[in-house]
């Protein structure tokens, strides 16, 4: 059932049973019968013979196909991963990644971390001699590179997701598209939701030179094979609001209400930004479950995004108790990574956060944008997964008409690019402007990053990795900036409160979260408080922690948040590891905070602040870009007004907030960084 759309020799398959199976009705079954319903089980067939003939095999599906987790078993059940093989998946979210593993493993019928495992930063969950499948982010495999540049282990490789665009997917299938060349029995698998499968397929159509150079015919055909698996989505009503909502969280109450309400049963998924606006959604919502109101009886709220702890994942993915009715308030990790059974509503807030890059001004941020129309109709597809279903769009259907974009812009074209770049030159990639890219980046940010990586001493005058500082940051799995921050702790004596920092940096947030209780947060935090700033304010905080017994009743008192610590021990054991193996001496500096921000300043000169007006909160200047910011109500030094700082994160919502802020001296700039800053730029301050 080969059909050739005529255009390129590119191939489309039908499915070869036309039955209407599938889908629709609920039934008890075994593990095998609830896999045969999958749309994607009958093409079984279809994706292995395209996988044994070709080296690149594109798969586009509906979310719930079954693609994550079914075509990684089939692959096995074919003996992709006899003789020592592995079959790698990838996914860019960690928290897809961790969810789909283990239900792969619990339809294997085997225990996660043996035959299939998982690898996410900063945690492992394989066996060497035992894991046949493996779910990783896009992210680690490309470090995994860094050891082993050809993959050689792995059989196959599933880029999954890759409408999502994330900036590593994007550098993997730049890196994966050389890797074939040298690599004839490595096999690709391209799988995602919604594609440009053609514009996809041209990218790993390799070159007419290239065949020719290629040294034999026998390998699988170079030419790419498209494969449309037709998942039968039920058909899903739209309902848009008639004016644009003033306040989307609290819309977003309001309709659940209005569906619990007046709606058959059916669970409902609510589509927020971060974290901030679903906890505050969650507790709108469960105030009013504990009130017993009439209007939320029998509703089970819970809360998704990545850093959930484990065991309030596993909660929404648990079939939902009769007479219950199930509410989920996510990111947009449920859009297409994850699937939930059992939604027949959508409430669609038409907002997801998104990073931002601004070159000129050097300034990335993580902001609140309106999606595109292709995320929105990805949104309205999860309410038609069991039966037809319905999506209620808080924003006028003028709006989405006119005003949404059609497709989102790849995240590779709005980031900032300094540890994409590091990364493509340890592994080797020189010429990075030439390289072939899905999308290409702005040669502004290009230049950007190469910038800050020559001052940061990582790369030399020919744009090459030094060594060893060079090499030594590319080792380490964090922005180069942490990393730098952690070489300098070395010659500085302060590498044991450095890599606390470093730790505490990479998670979101050590405290609780603060929306109805800032008072007694803020009291909380003054208690750990440091007068130069957040990062010692966290080695404060760990200190007791530590000195507690890791106790969560401490945590509690404290509103520290007792999961984010337990992450920032694991973090921390991680790093030292990694610091170790550099040679780097584990020395503690004592009280000298002096040296301690002498190493923050050495990786953060870039981000150099200096006050320009004092005030409730004092208006500062960046060094560099003259950039008006201010100090985030969250940072210790809020309200303290010091004269220079340097900030690890920028947040923007009304102003340009930083987030985590230490107080510096200006002389340390020009020592630190002699090309980036010269004195003169430093001028003098108000006093
Ligand atoms: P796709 O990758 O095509 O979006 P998946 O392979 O993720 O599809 O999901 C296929 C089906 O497997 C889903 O429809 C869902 O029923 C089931 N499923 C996936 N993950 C889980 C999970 N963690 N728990 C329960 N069921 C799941
Ligand atoms: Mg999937």
């Amino acid at each position: 059932q080969l059909l050739d759309d005529g255009e390129g020799g590119v191939l489309f398959f039908s499915p070869s049973a036309s039955s209407s199976s599938s889908s629709s009705g609920f039934g008890y079954g075994s593990i095998d019968k609830l896999r045969q319903r999958l749309p994607v089980y009958k093409y079984r067939t279809a994706i292995l013979y395209l996988v044994e003939t070709r080296a690149t095999t594109i798969i586009v599906g509906e979310t719930g196909s079954g693609k994550t987790t079914q075509i990684p078993q089939f692959l096995n059940e074919a003996g992709w991963a006899d003789g020592g093989r592995v079959i790698a998946c990838t996914q860019p979210r960690r928290l897809a990644v961790q969810a789909v593993a283990s239900r792969v493993a619990e339809e294997m019928g085997v225990k996660l971390g043996e035959e299939v495992g998982y690898t996410i930063r900063f945690e492992d969950v394989t066996n060497t001699d035992k894991t046949v499948v493996k779910f990783l982010t896009d992210g680690v495999l490309l470090r995994e590179m860094m050891d082993d540049p050809l993959l050689s282990k792995y059989s196959v490789i599933m880029v999954d997701e890759a409408h999502e665009r994330s900036i590593s997917t994007d550098i993997l299938l730049g890196l994966l598209r050389k890797i074939q060349r040298r690599r004839p029995d490595l096999r690709l698998i391209i799988s995602s939701a919604t594609i440009e499968a053609k514009s996809m397929a041209s990218f790993f159509r390799s070159s007419k030179r290239h065949q020719e150079a290629g040294a034999t015919d026998l390998g699988p055909s170079k030419e790419p094979a498209i494969l449309s698996v037709e998942g039968r989505g039920f058909n899903v009503e739209i309902h848009y609001v008639e004016e644009p909502v003033p306040d989307y969280v609290q819309a977003a109450v309001s309709t659940v209400l209005l569906i619990h309400d007046q709606e058959p049963a059916g669970d409902i998924l609510v589509f927020l930004t971060g974290q901030d606006d679903i906890d505050a959604a969650v507790r709108l919502l469960t105030e009013e479950v504990q009130s017993h109101g009439k209007k939320s009886h029998g509703l089970i709220v819970l809360p998704l995004f990545s850093g959930l702890p484990r065991a309030d994942q596993d909660l929404v993915f648990s079939p939902t108790p009769r007479g219950k009715r199930k509410v989920v308030i996510s990111t947009n990790i449920a859009e297409t990574s994850l699937t939930m059974e059992g939604v027949v509503y959508v409430v669609d807030s038409g907002f997801s956060k998104q990073r931002f890059y601004n070159p000129i001004s050097d300034i990335e941020n993580l902001v609140v944008a309106p999606i595109s129309k292709a995320s929105a109709r990805q949104r309205a597809g999860r309410a038609g997964r069991v039966r037809p279903g319905k999506c209620y769009r808080l924003y006028t259907e003028e709006y989405f008409v006119k005003q949404m974009s059609s497709e989102g812009i790849p995240e590779i074209q709005r980031s900032k690019l300094v540890s994409c770049v590091i990364q493509l030159k340890a592994l080797g990639i020189d010429n990075i402007l030439g390289f072939k890219w899905p999308a290409s980046p702005s040669s502004e940010a290009m230049i950007r990053a190469l910038e800050v990586l020559y001052s940061l001493g990582v790369l030399d005058d020919d744009a090459k990795l030094t060594s060893p500082v060079g090499f030594q940051v590319a080792e380490i799995p964090l922005d180069p900036m942490i990393s730098k921050m952690i070489l300098a702790s070395d010659q500085l004596g302060c590498a044991e409160e450095i890599l606390t920092i470093a730790a505490a940096l990479s998670i979101q947030s050590i405290w609780v979260s603060g929306r109805g209780m800032q008072k007694e947060l803020d009291e909380a935090k003054l208690r750990f408080a440091a007068a130069e700033g957040d990062h010692v304010t966290f080695l404060n905080v760990y200190k007791g922690f530590l000195q507690s017994g890791k106790s969560s009743d401490w945590c509690r008192r404290n509103f520290v948040n007792a999961h984010a610590m337990k992450k920032v021990i694991e973090i921390r054991a991680q790093l030292k590891r990694i610091a170790q193996r550099l040679g780097i001496v584990l020395k503690s500096c004592e009280s000298d905070m002096t040296v301690l921000r002498k190493a923050v300043t050495a990786g953060f000169f870039a981000n150099a602040c200096r006050l320009e007006a004092y005030g409730h909160n004092g208006m500062y200047k960046t060094v560099r870009g003259s950039q008006e910011v201010y100090i985030h109500p969250s940072s210790v030094l809020f309200r303290v007004n010091p004269k220079w700082v340097v900030y690890h994160s920028l947040v923007s919502t009304d102003r340009q907030y930083m987030q985590n802020v230490i107080t510096i001296e200006p002389s340390w700039l020009p020592e630190a960084a002699p090309h980036f800053y010269q004195q003169r730029q430093l001028g003098p301050s108000i006093h």
